[in-house]
């Protein structure tokens, strides 16, 4: 299979006009002659759509076209106003890129074919008895990633729609959200014989709004075209929806080929020009993606490949980690909180309280106050159980940590003399575990410690318990 993403660039207006892109807004605001199609409206080309077509296209490590052009696709629908698409055809602004997957512990390069310009149409809400259109999002500025057939499996193409959604996100060029249809996937799905060269006849998956579904619809469609071929039965090319209550793909339309569009150049847009060092500008530009930022947790950080992938999820994660190592890095080297640390406790404390939405995300900590409570424990002032509490109080909040240890009376119990004390007044009032202790069933030294941390309500450092107990038990060997 080979997938087609139609991902939207994250402008404030639309391709060719000046009306805001929007979700949500009510129907027909954002218009004007140019978007409604009206005579004699022509066309401008947004530029910042272009900078973050381009940037995706080298993220993608698509070849540049330093010119292309600007293409009619003829098709007559209600929510197309012109009674066409601008797209682009047989000239693309990139072409040749590829994308990295892993499935089941196998890398494979998926390779893209081209990426294009073009703007969406508007949209089509049908009632019981009549149907309206909203044009709103007509004229929003899209990009088409059009993958070549490299994909085996459905569980593949789910993991290419993730790696490349993140990829668009974290370089600013969409904010991935699925529901709202600013990123959309159709799938071209074919089987063919093992050792056949050709492709079978393809049928084309539309509008699948999430990776869940892609994955259960390719591997349905899969099975529902072997067993045509294996009953010797003939199909034509189709577009297919998904019924994912049913679990069965269904029939839209035959489709129609590419010259049923009737394709030309569009006569009111000149050629885009893209100079070889507007392109470098922008390929010098690039963000770090996330690819090389989670090799650069494992191998400079120390991070497993478990936690890179969960701090790499969304860009404002991966913001507000190198934010908190960057801050660790400017304490005195012995102070320095360890980035495995920063990792270990924002991997289970802050992301469980983490909420994204698109591009945005909410983090219940700034990075100076994680740092700052992760550098007590380090200190020993407070004991790793301790921070947890802290945590606690300081999320959501602006409180600094050690403000709330002092506030709180919260500290390490570090004091020998106190931690004997109650060591030997448990050790007294446990002659049988103190007996087994001293027949060699030295695991029993878990049960004092226990003992000793519930009295001291975890506040007593671990380190001292274990060699005050070890001692007191040796002596009266
Ligand atoms: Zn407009």
């Amino acid at each position: 299979m080979g997938l087609e993403v139609h991902a939207q660039l994250l402008t404030r207006t639309k391709l060719f006009c000046g009306c805001e892109t929007s979700f949500g807004d009510a129907p027909n605001v954002h218009t004007c002659p140019v978007c409604l199609g009206l005579p004699g409206a022509l066309p401008v080309l947004n530029e910042g759509a272009v900078r973050l077509a381009v940037t995706a296209a080298l993220a993608l490590g698509c070849t540049i076209a330093h010119r292309s052009v600007f293409a009619r696709k003829n098709y007559f629908y209600p929510d197309l106003p012109k009674g066409y698409q601008i797209s682009q055809y047989e000239e693309p602004f990139s072409k040749s890129g590829s994308l990295a997957i892993d499935v089941a512990g196998q890398r494979r390069v998926a390779r893209i074919q081209r990426i294009h310009m073009e703007e969406d149409a508007g949209k089509n809400i049908h009632h019981a008895s009549f149907s309206v259109v909203d044009l709103n999002r007509a004229g929003t500025p899209l990009i088409e990633i059009v993958g070549e057939p490299d994909l085996r499996s459905g569980a593949e193409a789910a993991e290419y729609l993730r790696r490349l959604r993140e990829v668009l996100m974290a370089i600013g060029v969409n904010d991935g959200n699925l529901e709202q249809g600013s990123f959309r996937c159709d799938a071209n799905v074919s089987v063919r014989k093992v050792g056949d060269e050709k492709l079978g006849v393809r049928a084309e998956l539309k509008n699948i709004n999430s990776f869940r579904f892609v994955e259960e619809a390719i591997d349905i469609e899969v099975r529902r075209q072997i067993a045509l071929y294996e009953s010797g039965q003939r199909f034509s090319q189709q577009t297919r929806g998904y019924n994912a209550d049913k679990k069965e793909t269904y029939l839209l339309r035959e489709k129609e080929g590419d010259a049923g569009y009737r394709y030309f150049p569009d006569p009111d847009l000149p050629e885009v020009s893209l100079p070889p060092a507007y392109v470098e500008t922008l390929r010098d530009r690039m963000p770090e993606l996330p690819e090389a930022r989670r090799a650069r947790y494992i191998e400079e950080l120390g991070l497993s490949a478990y936690a890179a992938g969960v701090l790499t999820s969304h860009p404002k994660i991966s913001a507000f980690f190198d934010a908190c190592i960057a801050l660790a890095r400017q304490a005195p080297a012995e102070q320095g909180v360890d980035a495995v640390k920063i990792a270990n406790f924002a991997q289970t404390e802050v992301m469980s309280g983490v909420q994204t939405t698109g591009l945005d995300a909410s983090i219940p900590v700034r990075p100076e106050q994680l740092v700052e409570l992760l550098a007590l424990v380090q200190k020993g002032t407070i004991s790793g159980k301790q921070a947890k509490e802290v945590y606690a109080k300081i999320a959501g909040t602006d409180k600094m940590p050690a403000d709330v240890v002092l506030a709180e009376g919260l500290a390490v119990m570090g004091d020998v003399t106190e931690i004997e004390r109650l060591a030997r007044d448990f050790i007294a009032a446990n002659p049988k575990q103190v007996a087994q202790y001293r027949s060699g069933k030295t695991n029993i030294l878990g049960f004092f410690v226990g003992q000793i941390m519930k009295a001291t309500k975890g506040s007593a450092d671990p380190a001292i318990v274990n060699d005050v107990l070890k001692k007191l038990l040796a002596e009266g060997a």
